[in-house]
């Protein structure tokens, strides 16, 4: 079986090998799509000592969405070229680990689908179940493969890419006392948004408080931004949802903050701007005229650097334990409306 190449694959591995030198790179699993067989790659880069936070940038769980792997490789190659002359990038990285898989699903992107080559959803198919009513459809479905957002067979496990997913997450995130996530997707809504878990229930997070302070520093250094940060289930509840499985399984560890978002980008704009995008399949997903999608890539890159620095500096910006109880509460009444938390006095 030949190895199929595309150009989103192509581009990875340039990069990889541009970083070299400083990048550790490893083919965590492959999958096999009729005669085709391709890789998922996970780069490491920075300081492996487990003491150290980390934060992993993930693209490329939906296959048509091909913007969400070009902007976490397009921050990946912004690094691998500032590591040749960049000393505060080489002073960053001796504290903290960061981690990148930016094309989960590479047949998905090869064959042009939301699922992977089994006709699974990825973001749909861990297994942590709402336990409400979810959209119909849009929510996960077991009816079948050739209707989208197919969780796959109950109790037949998570597919290969998740599990790489899973295994790196555990090895490289999960292991730190603090890390963050951030999984780059497109196509809802007409804003670009970042979310946090959950996505299986509208209850909030353990994190709340940390996840409102990570929030308030965005907020208060980058005056006129447009991107919306807001829980998942302010939007749409679904099944299945790797983040709030990885979630989950970091609150069952003792010390341990995780911190995984999803930046939505609004495609919604890209297609106003082009109707003609409609009648794509691609279109939907992906900005199509080419200063467009280098805006898009452009507008997302300080994003994704201050997550990583946001990661590095975690010390001076997580909440005291003095001050956690109005940080929830503050929370609370910005993103729940003021609901009571669950389990506060
Ligand atoms: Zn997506």
């Amino acid at each position: 079986m030949a190895a199929r190449e595309f150009s989103q694959l192509i581009e990875l591995q340039r990069i990889v090998e541009a970083g070299a030198a400083h990048f550790d790179t490893r083919v965590v699993c492959e999958v096999s799509s009729g005669q085709h067989r391709f890789p998922v790659y996970a780069i490491a880069m920075g300081n492996p000592d487990p003491m150290l936070p980390a934060i992993g940038f993930f693209g490329g769980f939906h296959g048509l969405e091909r913007i969400g792997t070009e902007v976490v490789l397009a921050y990946l190659d912004n690094l691998a070229m500032r590591l040749k002359w960049d000393r505060t990038l080489h002073d960053m990285l001796e504290h903290v680990r960061l981690v990148f898989m930016p094309l989960v699903n590479p047949a998905g992107v090869w064959r042009g689908t939301r699922a992977n080559h089994n006709g699974i959803d990825l973001m749909r198919n861990a297994p942590v179940r709402a336990a409400v009513r979810v959209p119909l459809l849009l929510g996960g479905q077991r009816i079948s493969p050739r209707l989208p957002w197919y969780c796959g067979i109950e109790g037949q496990g998570m597919e290969a890419e998740n599990l790489a997913v899973c295994a790196v997450v555990e090895a490289e995130l999960l292991s730190r006392p603090f890390s963050m996530s951030v999984d780059c997707h497109s196509g809802f809504g007409a804003a670009d948004r970042i979310w946090f878990p959950y996505a299986h229930t509208r209850e909030p997070i353990a994190h709340l408080a940390e996840m409102y302070a990570l929030q308030e520093i965005f907020r208060d250094t980058h005056a006129n931004h447009r991107y919306i940060f807001e829980p998942q289930s302010e939007q749409y509840l679904a099944h299945g949802d790797v983040w709030d499985h990885l979630y989950l399984q970091s609150l069952q560890l003792a010390e341990r903050v995780f911190l995984p978002l999803t930046l939505e980008m609004g495609s919604w704009i890209w297609v106003k701007k082009n109707p003609r995008q409609l009648f794509s399949r691609h279109g939907m997903f992906n900005p199509l005229i080419a200063h467009r999608q280098q805006r898009v890539l452009r507008r997302h890159l300080p994003l994704l650097d201050f997550f990583a620095r946001a990661a590095r500096s975690h010390h001076r910006w997580l909440p005291a334990e003095t001050t956690k109880a109005q940080h929830v509460k503050d929370a609370m009444a910005h993103w729940y409306a003021g609901r009571a938390p669950v389990g506060a006095a």
